[in-house]
């Protein structure tokens, strides 16, 4: 086996340890594999593996490899969408993770709309509040929640998050726990099911697990190490 395949075979393994640990059954949590940055030979040999999801940042390097790949390759964007690649984002990406704005949800419903297409999407939470990063403020999706799930041919399943950089994983299930409670808020406000969270990467998936994740997004641990880490950012 190669070594990708291994990785995720390790990957896999210490999912079902952390939903074990959780008490949660393994097959509620979806393994979204990130290979931007790696080439199409990468993701076939994860795909030979049994991987089936994987995710991507930007549209521009993710169109020439899915085109190379088997066509039953389930693609996330998991990137910020900018507004001049939704056209070319949603006929390749069943799931985009990071809608940031209602204006963003409005426009990408009008273009699935035109393509005569039902994405599938999260709703990223700045839960950091960080000034470099996209997503919702907790205040401000409160506001906006009931207008979001009223946008039509998107079909929101839930958040998603990419919490402050910390010392490990641990430092992470504050933000985790934030976000799951921001979701069930969400749920008593609305009335509508947002079964889904978006939330753990290489450094504390085990995490995010147990603090409710139902996608998480691995990459380095994967397919080794890159020279960005998130979109947008160094290191
Ligand atoms: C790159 C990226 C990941 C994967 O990060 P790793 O630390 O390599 O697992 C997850 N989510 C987003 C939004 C990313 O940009």
């Amino acid at each position: 086996m190669s070594g990708i395949g291994r990785n995720l075979r390790e990957i896999q393994a210490r999912m079902e340890a952390a939903c074990l640990k959780a008490g949660r059954v393994p097959s509620t949590v979806e393994l979204v594999a990130v290979s931007k940055t790696f080439p199409a030979e990468a993701v076939r040999e994860a795909a030979d593996a049994g991987q089936v999801i994987f995710g991507e940042s930007r549209q521009q390097e993710a169109a020439p490899k899915i085109g190379m790949l088997p066509g039953n390759l389930d693609w996330h964007f998991i990137g910020r969408v900018q507004t001049n690649k939704v056209r070319k984002i949603l006929p390749l990406f069943g799931t985009i993770h990071a809608i940031d704005s209602l204006k963003l949800a409005r426009y990408t419903g009008g273009v699935a709309a035109d393509l005569g297409l039902f994405p599938k999407a999260f709703l990223q939470v700045n839960v950091g509040g960080e000034a470099s990063k996209g997503g919702f403020e907790p205040d401000e999706l409160e506001r906006e929640i009931d207008d979001l799930l009223a946008v039509e041919r998107v079909e929101i399943q839930g958040l998603m998050t990419i919490p402050p950089p910390g010392a490990d994983g641990e430092a992470s299930r504050r933000w985790f726990v934030q976000l799951r409670e921001l979701r069930d808020a969400m749920e008593r406000k609305t009335g509508v099911r947002l079964p889904s969270l978006s939330m753990g990467m290489s450094g504390d998936f085990e995490v995010a697990i147990e603090e409710g994740a139902t996608h998480v997004r691995v990459g380095s641990a994967i397919f080794g190490g890159r020279a960005y880490r998130v979109d947008g950012e160094l290191g």
